[in-house]
């Protein structure tokens, strides 16, 4: 039995802290229309895994010290999340790790939980007689249905804070955008309104109760494909995120107006499986890029691609149920792909064949096996890989099929809505125009290698991923 007392209080938020302030009342959604309880306010964190700049976790901490209560934060792994590989759950846990200890010196409790989310959650709620529930937003349907599940399983209040974007999702649209020019005035809009520092959590009392979690007894419980293996390049974590921003900002961010489009030149940022695991906020990144001292043209050309690009893809997302299917392209790319259906194709692959780069495509050989060992393919040439797939399959439900199950496969920041719009913008033209006509492709963009010829040295990347 949940008994309520005045002895819980944990006054992990400093005096000084205006929270309430500073957490925007538009990036709380309620998720039930119950009443909040007494009892410890649990911080269920989902998409953001980070102590650091965490919209929800600062809600959850604030709420807590209102109501002179403890803020307790947990995260459920889902043994078998759909598409996920043993690649995509090492890195995730030793990010676990890190944040379990960054919350320790907060004072917060941290739990990690293993099974399905929609019981485990409520269940985990009720044993630690939560008065409340903070998570974070997720587009993606499987997401949203915990959400759905977990918020009308408890007896609490349960609400969202959308933690990831920087204008939050619901907020800046209420509808499917057409495409970056009807989304970029929108958010631009809003932008001085939410593009503002973070406040701190800052600890004056340790609780002495915290529970040690199991991570081997977690990671055995874990039953995801152990064939594509973790990669050494890049080291999850609140830490190596922040060290890849500064990096990024030290010696590469000054070229990426230029130089962001050549795979051979390394000037992108390499952030996005930090942004995905929620490693890294995006707001804090926008800040940083702000205040760096890259010309201007290298900072507005990364934010349009970190803030309008990314936002863009939460946004059809979170409108466009179909985001995964041929059914969520737009009409007029729908329509091309009828007319050209029987367009004979010179070159056929199985899904075999793809995966292990056996294409008569030295380039697109290439940026397959980059994906596969590196887990992370240069952005320029996702395009190029996923155009090739409508060309090299029998129809564009094939190809969206094999670029969805190589990419969240192998990619490291895969099962992503940046992935999932990337490869709907590549097949079927969401968020793009209607091109010239031409065969297989219809109206949908086309490219080419000779196209890629003239924005880098083809052979310099072919050698490299040999
Ligand atoms: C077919 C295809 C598949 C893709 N799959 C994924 C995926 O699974 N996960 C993923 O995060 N991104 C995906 N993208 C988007 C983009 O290619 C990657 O976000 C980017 O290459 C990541 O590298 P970076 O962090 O160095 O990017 P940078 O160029 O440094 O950009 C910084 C950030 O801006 C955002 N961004 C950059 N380009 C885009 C874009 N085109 N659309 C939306 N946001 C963008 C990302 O969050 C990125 O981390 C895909 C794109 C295509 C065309």
């Amino acid at each position: 039995m949940c008994m309520e007392s005045d002895e819980m209080a944990l006054n992990n938020i400093h005096p000084h802290d205006t929270i309430v302030r500073m957490v925007h009342p538009s990036r709380i959604y309620e998720l039930n229309s119950l009443p909040e309880g007494k009892g410890p306010v649990l911080c269920w964190m989902s998409r953001d895994q980070r102590a650091r700049d965490n919209w929800a976790l600062l809600f959850a901490a604030l709420r807590a010290a209102e109501k002179g209560s403890q803020v307790h934060a947990a995260f459920c792994l889902s043994p078998g999340y759909p598409g996920a590989t043993m690649r995509h759950y090492d890195f995730m846990i030793r990010g676990l790790v890190e944040l379990e200890s960054d919350l320790k010196k907060t004072g917060i409790p941290f739990t990690a939980l293993l099974g399905d989310p929609q019981t485990v959650i409520p269940a985990f709620a009720e044993s630690i007689c939560a008065g409340l529930i903070v998570t974070d937003f997720d587009p993606l349907k499987i997401k949203r249905s915990w959400r759905a599940a977990v918020a009308s399983a408890v007896n609490v209040r349960c609400v969202e804070i959308d933690a990831h974007n920087i204008v939050p999702c619901r907020i800046v649209s209420q509808k499917a955008e057409y495409g970056a020019y009807t989304i970029r005035p929108k958010i631009h809009r809003l932008l001085h309104e939410y593009l503002h520092p973070f406040p701190e959590i800052r600890s004056v009392r340790q609780d002495p109760d915290f529970a040690v979690n199991d991570w081997n007894r977690i990671r055995a419980g874990i039953t995801a494909d152990p064939t594509v293996q973790p990669v050494s390049g890049v080291m999850p974590g609140e830490k190596a995120a922040m060290d890849a921003l500064d990096d990024f900002i030290m010696n590469r961010l000054e070229r990426y107006h230029k130089e962001a489009n050549d795979p051979n030149k390394d000037a992108v940022s390499g952030l996005s499986p930090y942004l995905h695991f929620g490693h890294i906020s995006a707001q804090r990144v926008a800040l940083a890029v702000r205040e760096s001292d890259a010309p201007q043209q290298a900072k507005d050309a990364f934010l349009e691609e970190l803030i309008v690009r990314r936002e863009l893809s939460d946004n059809f997302c979170l409108y466009n149920d179909r985001y995964d299917s041929f059914d969520g392209f737009p009409q007029w790319a729908r329509q091309t792909h009828e007319i050209h259906r029987g367009d004979r194709r010179e070159h056929l692959y199985s899904i075999e064949e793809l995966e292990n780069s056996l294409t008569h495509d030295d380039l697109w050989n290439a940026a397959q096996r980059q994906m596969v060992s590196t887990g992370v393919m240069h952005g320029y040439m996702r395009m190029y890989w996923a155009k090739k797939l409508l060309e090299w399959t029998d129809s564009p439900e094939t190809a969206l099929e094999y670029g969805l199950y190589l990419n969240d496969r192998y990619e490291l920041d895969g099962r992503d809505p940046n992935g999932y719009a990337g490869l709907a913008w590549s097949i079927g033209g969401v968020h793009d125009r209607a091109w010239p006509e031409r065969r297989i492709f219809g109206k949908v963009r086309y490219m080419n290698e000779k196209g890629c010829a003239r924005k880098f040295d083809v052979r310099a990347y072919i050698d490299r991923y040999r």
